[in-house]
């Protein structure tokens, strides 16, 4: 059987999104088909007001509908902390729980040599701006546990040795290759009061 285009492009179009194999693609369609008021509806109304509300923060990178984000302006949080992840979802774990009280930035990945992942390909430079224009007194590393993130943390604490930023890292308890999206705010407070000094 041949399916509409309709339903072919819909598979096509979650089939994208990271995480969705073809398969998770053909369930949710079908699973949408079958509940149209009930999913459907609501869903095109969230889309359409996340494609329209939704901005990037252009210092720290989290999504927001105001800009600069709602953590950027918040004056009551310590804007000589910064705190380094590598993507919004570890952003808003750390969010979690109301554990951090500093800013952000997210790097947008972490540097890798297979995937091609290159220094200018991420927001580091900015960090480096942040630093000395803010005077940001100390930057927390809170990127995953992977050999490729190691190899990012050497390259930003290279990059703001000269401008004398106290850099620390969270301490042990996040595990090899995890993510801190995978932790709960208990070990991610842990982490975080934890944290030494590089
Ligand atoms: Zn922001």
């Amino acid at each position: 059987m041949q399916k509409s285009d309709d339903i072919q492009n819909l598979i096509k179009a979650l089939s994208k999104i990271q995480g969705f194999g073809n398969r998770s693609a053909i369930r949710a369609t079908i699973n949408l088909i079958s509940n149209r008021e009930e999913k459907i509806a609501p869903l095109i109304e969230a889309l359409n007001n996340v494609y329209n509300n939704i901005k990037t923060c252009p210092i720290c990178g989290n999504f927001d509908t105001v800009v600069p984000c709602s953590i950027c302006q918040d004056e009551k949080r310590n804007s000589k902390i910064i705190c380094v992840v590598s993507d919004i979802s570890s952003l808003w774990a750390m969010e979690r729980g109301n554990i951090f009280d500093g800013k952000y930035h997210i790097t947008g990945g972490i540097l890798s040599a297979i995937n091609g992942i290159e220094p200018d390909d991420l927001n580091l430079a900015s960090l480096k701006n942040r630093v000395i224009n803010e005077n940001v007194e100390e930057v927390i590393l809170a990127l995953p546990a992977t050999i490729d993130a190691k190899i990012t943390s050497h390259y930003i604490i290279n990059l703001l040795k000269d401008t004398n930023v106290k850099i620390t890292e969270l301490a042990h308890g996040v595990p090899l290759g995890g993510e801190l999206d995978y932790l709960d705010e208990g070990t991610i407070g842990e982490a975080i009061k934890q944290r030494k000094l590089i």
